[in-house]
């Protein structure tokens, strides 16, 4: 079976990304004709809604054969609201091809793209596409690069613009030349023998050279730098001989058993269920019974698939290397990793949804199919975060911006023929409890049932999240009932006291017990929520605020305008940086403030200025701006109707 390489292409918004696409898929002749976003012809943008907006909302697949290679090529979204997608993407990537518009150089979106890069430790290359631009400095943009990412670049071409306008590009190996000398000194940093031939004016081999560039660039220290005109397919053959040389993946072994990550999980209309896996090592067969680690246990699939854009087609069998997608396995997420073998777990979803919103049917009758189209999004996007709240009739997801809530709006349009309404977003908050404090709980009464318990709550450091653990001996509460305490608690801080999420807490079982003939199971599952409930209304809570890391550019004209704009949003920054005319700043700002701000930055800069936010971390509120929130639900506060209620769905 052939080489399978992975490549995500990253990139800011019409860096061109899928022009590039097509132009690789019509080079190695996959494609005849050659798609057009302006058009709306190109392949991998096939949802309505990309044809429409041509911009590309959700990774599609394709792949070509180069060389005897399988390239898969993962086309990913270009806006900010969809970094999650960018992030789940990577996990099948073995290299990641970052594009920048000679045009526009490095971006607020670009450096964003550029840590998360970084924090994986994908090997990556850097592509600077549309150099035909006539107003393109192209050592400017190079340069720019290069300060603005710090890391070491290494630019393997020289670009010559001929008379009539044609670019031409050639190795900085083929001859002598000012870059070719630029390459061997950022390898002297790398490998003492090439660094004393550097300083004693020797010559050094050009095959020594490559290969402390190819070992560099793979273990992502080191990042060359390619031109591309991808309107024109011109460096295209370079950028493929580039990958084969430098990042083909090594023979995978074979022996080593089976396992895979899923990536992605969709939805089609003809196979129903699908997860998106990458094959890490071993081979799958179609009908084969899978191990799921985060579930500890085993589903078989049904089929295997290639994927090509928006086509499948069955194969037998799936190599390590490979991206395919299976049916018919129900429990798989996205993240989980399949099969016995340990794998390196490189990848966690930091990407937080901020913003909580309500979403409903123009048509009231409708109701009831949204609910199940969420319900079903929601599998595919675990960061939707759906809750349906069945008494008021409530449909909630979270999202990332405004941008998020139109395409999905455009999606479920599309996919379910539903018109939906989105209410006006509201930030998420969350609360911790402000003191220690404990609960004790008796849940006795109405027969039969016996749970008692005492917990202790305390305010644990920011960010530390939820802690549990118990001090309570099997002998006063079985080990089994105990589990249930512990099952329940994430379900119990969903809400509490003032409507939010708690979070940065510490809870301990300290007491309780359970009874021989009257404890049922269940019975702890009713009793932890009102301890919590309790535990929190003695300790009293304060509330967390989204906060926003920042980073914007703008011309330095208007910096006074800016800085007073951060102040009024209670945001701080740190000193700007000055490049030119142009200002870069970074700093953090609470998401409440600054929600609108990018379109307000983009007026009032006539679009010369961009801010780029990606959340930071919850941070303390001041009293005057919390928001409390009526709870949704019965509220374990209210005993009698909580119990009822909750014994109904229970027993
Ligand atoms: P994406 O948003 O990154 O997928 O970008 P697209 O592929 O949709 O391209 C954005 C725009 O840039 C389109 O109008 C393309 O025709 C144009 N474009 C793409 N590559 C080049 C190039 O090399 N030179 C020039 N001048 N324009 C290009
Ligand atoms: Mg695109």
């Amino acid at each position: 079976m052939n080489t399978t390489i992975n490549i995500a292409i990253l990139a800011h918004v019409d860096a061109g990304k899928t022009t590039l696409t097509e132009a690789l898929l019509y080079h190695t002749g996959e494609l005849r004709k050659l798609g057009n976003v302006d058009k709306g012809t190109a392949v991998s943008d096939f949802l309505p809604v990309e044809k429409d907006r041509g911009i590309s909302v959700v990774a599609s697949n394709v792949s070509f054969n180069y060389q005897g290679i399988d390239f898969n090529i993962i086309d990913t979204p270009g806006h900010a609201d969809f970094v999650s997608e960018v992030e789940r993407s990577l996990i099948a990537a073995d290299i990641v091809i970052l594009m920048i518009s000679a045009s526009d150089g490095v971006q607020a979106q670009t450096r964003s793209l550029w840590q998360i890069i970084e924090k994986l430790r994908i090997p990556k290359l850097i592509l600077v596409n549309k150099i035909d631009n006539i107003t393109v400095d192209i050592e400017r943009v190079v340069l720019e690069i290069k300060t603005e990412l710090k890391t070491p670049i290494v630019v393997r071409q020289n670009v010559n613009i001929a008379e009539d306008k044609h670019v031409l590009l050639s190795s900085i190996l083929s001859a002598e030349n000012e870059l070719k000398d630029e390459y061997y000194e950022t390898l002297a940093d790398y490998d003492d023998e090439i660094l004393n031939d550097f300083l004693q004016g020797n010559i050094i081999t050009e095959q020594k050279a490559e290969s402390v560039y190819k070992t560099e660039c793979r273990n992502a220290i080191i990042t060359p730098l390619l031109y591309s005109v991808a309107k024109k397919s011109i460096g295209i053959p370079d950028l493929l001989d580039e990958i084969v040389k430098v990042f083909l993946p090594d023979n995978i072994n074979s022996d080593l058993g089976f396992s895979a990550r899923v990536f992605k999980i969709s939805h089609n209309a003809l196979f129903g269920r699908m997860a998106f896996i990458k094959i890490i090592s071993g081979s799958l067969h179609k009908k084969q019974e899978v191990y799921n680690q985060r579930i500890a246990d085993t589903e078989k699939i049904n089929l295997i698939k290639r994927i090509f854009s928006n086509r499948f087609f069955d194969i037998e069998e799936a190599i390590a290397g490979q991206i395919v997608a299976v049916t018919g396995f129900m429990n798989a997420r996205v993240g989980d990793v399949l099969g016995e073998v340990n794998v390196e777990q490189r990848f966690e979803f930091n990407t937080v949804p901020i913003l909580t919103v309500e979403v409903k049917s123009v048509e009231k009758e409708k109701y009831a199919p949204l609910a199940q189209a969420l319900l079903q999004m929601n599998m595919e996007d675990p960061l939707l975060n759906f809750r349906w709240f069945k008494d008021e009739q409530q449909l909630h997801i979270n999202v990332n911006g405004k941008i998020q809530i139109q395409i999905l709006q455009r999606l479920i349009k599309d996919r379910y023929d539903i018109e939906t309404v989105f209410e006006t977003p509201s930030i998420i908050y969350k609360e911790t409890p402000k003191t220690v404090a404990f609960a004790y709980e008796e849940y006795t009464m109405p027969k039969p049932c016996w749970a008692v318990i005492k917990l202790k709550v305390e305010p644990a450091p920011r960010g530390s999240g939820v802690e549990y653990h118990s001090e309570v001996g099997v002998n006063d509460i079985l080990l089994k009932y105990q589990k249930e305490v512990e099952r329940t608690i994430p379900l119990a801080l969903e809400q509490g006291i003032k409507g939010w999420g708690v979070t940065d807490i510490k809870i301990t079982l300290v007491d309780g017990e359970d009874h021989v003939m009257h404890s049922r199971s269940g019975d702890f599952v009713v009793a932890t929520p009102m301890a919590i409930m309790n535990a929190l209304k003695e300790a009293d809570t304060e509330l967390l605020e989204p906060i926003m890391k920042f980073n914007l550019q703008a011309p330095e004209s208007i910096l006074g305008q800016i800085v007073s704009d951060i102040h009024k949003m209670r945001g701080e920054f740190e000193q700007p940086v000055f490049f030119e005319d142009k200002i870069s700043i970074t700093g953090k700002l609470p998401a409440s403030t600054s929600m609108d701000y990018p379109v307000a930055l983009a007026s009032l800069s006539g679009g010369k200025a961009f801010i780029q936010m990606q959340f930071d971390s919850y941070q303390l509120v001041d009293e005057r701006f919390a928001v409390i929130r009526e709870f949704r639900g019965i509220s374990p506060l209210h005993r009698a109707k909580y119990i009822l209620k909750a014994r109904n769905a229970i027993h």
